[in-house]
């Protein structure tokens, strides 16, 4: 079946889009097929795969929604450092990676398993015997590891009561299993998503938190390496903070893009579900030049 519908020209009136979210390729619960077959339930016409510095699980996601007349964009989210900060940037592809995103992909992977080492050798230090190989065992398959596979092992190891805790004891922003001098600058990984035909758009701009002056100073550093879109709703997010965003991407001429940031199932968010877009002359990402047959009637 093939019944894709052409996307609208503004922001405000996309219903069933969702340009962010996981699978088992990376820290999602679910298979890519399992993810696509959720997204075609729930009305989704639109989607991105965007997992973790991997384009792993795109093949599989992209025939699932061939056969049930979705479509998707095969992605990527970026992990890269910028001013000392952990900085996410999605690629959308109108195609398969290549050139400088392909070497880039492959040595995002060994930066993983680098960071990986590093953080379990910091985790042992809090408590934590034998990290890695209980990271590992969280992750069951062979994927790369991510800091949720090291806060279910502080989980199990009962050294704290919940995920929650976790990040916010040991493995976020600033916490010694953040460990961030392995990825690259913004500016390179921006580079190798221009490289390979895609568009580059900063993730979730307002999680990092920043003042609104210091995520403006970021939106120029992104757009000055060649980055033109920012997520102007990653799932649900406060509405005075969306019409200010709005406004920051509106005086940049940056295009906006919008998603989920799905990762499991009984979570905080559902594929398609997330705040709504305020009305704002920001232009859908989706109108970009180069995605242009995505968003296109397929016949
Ligand atoms: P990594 O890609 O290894 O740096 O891990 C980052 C991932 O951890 C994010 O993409 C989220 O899925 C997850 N994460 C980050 N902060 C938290 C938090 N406070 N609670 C639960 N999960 C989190
Ligand atoms: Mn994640
Ligand atoms: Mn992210
Ligand atoms: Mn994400």
């Amino acid at each position: 079946m093939i019944l894709h519908s052409e996307l609208p020209a503004s922001l405000a009136e996309c219903q069933g889009v969702d340009l962010h979210m996981h699978s088992t390729a990376s820290d999602g619960a679910l298979s890519p097929v399992d993810l696509v077959a959720l997204c075609h339930r729930r009305g989704l016409t639109h989607m991105a795969l965007t997992d973790h510095d991997t384009v792993a699980g795109v093949a599989a996601a992209a025939s699932a929604a061939e056969a049930l007349g979705i479509r998707l964009l095969p992605a990527t989210e970026l992990s890269s450092q910028w001013q000392g900060l952990n900085i996410h940037v999605v690629g959308l592809l109108p195609g398969e990676a290549q050139g400088a995103l392909s070497t880039g992909l492959e040595s995002q992977a060994q930066a993983r398993e680098a960071r990986a080492e590093e953080i379990a050798a910091r985790l042992e230090k809090v408590g934590l015997s034998n990290a890695l190989a209980r990271a590992r065992e969280q992750a069951g398959e062979q994927r790369p590891l991510g800091r949720p596979d090291f806060a279910r092992a502080l989980v199990d190891a009962g050294l704290v009561p919940d995920i929650a805790t976790a990040f916010k004891k040991h493995l976020g922003s600033g916490k010694p299993g953040d460990v961030k001098a392995h990825w690259p600058y913004l500016s390179e990984v921006v580079e190798w998503i221009v490289d390979s035909g895609g568009v580059a758009v900063l993730a979730h701009p307002l999680r990092y938190g920043l003042t609104r002056r210091k995520r403006g100073l970021l939106l120029d550093a992104f757009r000055e390496a060649g980055g033109e879109a920012a997520e102007l709703i990653s799932g649900f997010q406060n509405a005075d903070a969306t019409r200010d965003l709005a406004r920051q991407l509106d005086e940049r001429g940056l295009y906006g893009s919008l998603g989920s940031d799905f990762h499991f199932p009984g979570g905080p968010v559902a594929p398609g579900a997330m705040s709504p877009v305020p009305r704002t002359a920001v232009a859908p990402v989706w109108t970009h030049p180069r995605l242009s047959t995505f968003a296109a009637r397929l016949n």
